[in-house]
């Protein structure tokens, strides 16, 4: 587990050059450390070494290490594609669900969720230019579904997230994340203040900050290599 800490501290040492450098807050950035396909005792190590929010992809492995972990203080977020039959699922376990990307999703999840725990802290999904994954609204509809989240009970409408494609050049990378950046200050204007952009991961973090980022969702930087090929 060596290994895990050394990878660790590489990856706040890259946060805090990429806040300082273009002058924000260390502590304006929330580290996600995403966990999907490593085992229970990877994220209890991770845990040990002061981090507290992982995320996870994949609804019954997440809720195998839950189980397992149960006796961890962990803020346990969803970043994978939704099923509508796995709504219920997420609602009931996890604290965030960053992935949210039609209004029927938001409806069950808001209906699911249980009135013993706060309400669930979402984000939506938005299909940034060049985003790998077909998930995601178009950044025209992206303000029409979070003003209509934004009115559910049971959510709480953070903020914006987008997974562009790997690679590129740095400012390719910003220019892609700044299309978030740039809904979040719309939906200011139109009286809807957020205070989340989910935005970097392992390659592309830098860029992320630069363009704005508060949640940072880095895996393979932290773990090391996923065994299977997940996306
Ligand atoms: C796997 C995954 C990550 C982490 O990617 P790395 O390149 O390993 O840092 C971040 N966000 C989502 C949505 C993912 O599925």
């Amino acid at each position: 587990m060596d290994s895990l800490e050394n990878n660790l501290q590489g990856v706040k040492t890259r946060i805090a050059a990429a806040a300082r450098s273009c002058g924000r807050p260390v502590c304006d950035i929330v580290l996600v450390a995403i966990s999907k396909s490593h085992p229970a005792a990877m994220i209890r190590a991770a845990f040990a070494a002061g981090l507290r929010d992982f995320g996870e992809s994949y609804v019954q492995e997440a809720l195998d290490k839950m189980q397992a972990l149960n006796d961890l203080a962990i803020t346990w977020h969803f970043v994978g594609p939704i099923q509508s039959n796995k709504t219920r699922a997420l609602a009931e376990a996890f604290d965030w669900v960053h992935s949210v990307d039609r209004e029927k999703i938001a409806l069950r999840l808001s209906a699911q969720r249980p009135r013993t725990r706060p309400p669930l802290n979402v984000c939506v999904q938005v299909n940034v230019s060049g985003e790998a994954t077909k998930s995601g609204v178009s950044p025209e509809e992206a303000t029409k579904l979070a003003h209509a989240v934004a009115k559910l009970p049971r959510l709480r409408l953070r903020g914006f997230m987008a997974i562009p494609e790997p690679g590129g050049e740095r400012a390719m990378q910003r220019a892609r994340f700044e299309e978030l950046a740039r809904l979040k200050r719309q939906l200011a204007a139109e009286g809807l203040a957020l205070d989340t952009l989910s935005l970097g991961m392992s390659d592309d973090l830098e860029a992320a900050i630069a363009a704005g980022s508060t949640m940072l969702r880095v895996g393979s930087a932290i773990f090391g290599a996923r065994a299977t090929a997940t996306a």
